[in-house]
């Protein structure tokens, strides 16, 4: 049997094509697996359980039919949707996974996360995190209406890319917006694992490192902006590939 995980997805109104692509692979691919492992960023925003997008309702809808097919489907928080709660998880049939989490895949002890608290080098961003991940902050967040919440969201993003761009002006986006090297050491000496699976940075690929004098492996999960982007995990090993896009 395999297991699935996928990340990075941004689902967004502005993308429906990427959203049907989900929706292909759900109902197919996903119904012969034995679990499916969303690690974050599935939506691009999500400012509440009660945003009304058509994407959350069609994309809450397929997750529960895979569900309630036999599918166990989880859920981790990534840095776009950190803010969906445990009403639209249980439209959706999913569980919610704390960041990092531990689990057993086919024998293997391995660490799952979304990947933003590996990239200590962007300061700004991980006092950022720090703000929004805070209870108080998010039950003041919650509060507000939707209109205001949507329009935060908006300046948010907004704010993020003209980042992005100094980033890119002043040519530190590439080192500033992956992982520290010295983050992961930290993650596998402190989970004690081999193998850690995330997303959030978009650049999918299989890391052989040597940590404390064992091997071990980083594997990192692609968006979904232009393909769709899957990592197989079974008893025989795993394979990360791309879906073909709309
Ligand atoms: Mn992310």
């Amino acid at each position: 049997m395999t297991t699935l995980f996928i990340s990075d997805l941004h689902l967004d109104p502005a993308r429906p094509e990427i959203t049907r692509l989900f929706g292909e692979f759900v109902d197919g691919e996903a119904r012969g697996a034995d679990a499916l492992y969303i690690l974050g960023d599935l939506f691009e925003a999500w400012v509440g359980d009660d945003d009304p997008s058509e994407t959350g309702a069609f994309v809450a809808e397929k997750l529960k039919a895979l569900a309630d097919s036999g599918v166990p489907v989880s859920f981790m928080h990534g840095n776009r949707d950190f803010l969906l709660g445990g009403d639209y998880a249980r439209r959706a049939g999913m569980a919610l996974l704390a960041d990092p989490m531990r689990i057993d895949l086919h024998g293997r002890s391995v660490l799952l996360m979304h990947g933003d608290t590996l990239c200590t080098d962007d300061v700004a961003y991980q006092q950022f995190r720090t703000q929004t991940r805070d209870p108080a902050w998010q039950a003041q967040f919650l509060s507000q209406p939707l209109a205001a919440r949507l329009a935060f969201a908006q300046q948010a993003r907004a704010a993020s890319q003209a980042r992005q761009g100094e980033l890119r002006e002043a040519g530190t986006m590439e080192t500033i917006t992956d992982v520290s090297p010295v983050a992961v050491e930290a993650a596998f000496a402190e989970y004690g694992v081999d193998t850690i699976i995330h997303g959030h940075t978009h650049r999918p690929a299989v890391h052989d490192l040597d940590v404390g004098g064992r091997p071990r492996q980083r594997i990192v999960l692609g968006d979904w902006y232009e393909q769709g982007s899957v990592l197989r995990v079974s008893s025989q090993g795993f394979d990360l590939s791309t879906l073909p896009g709309p």
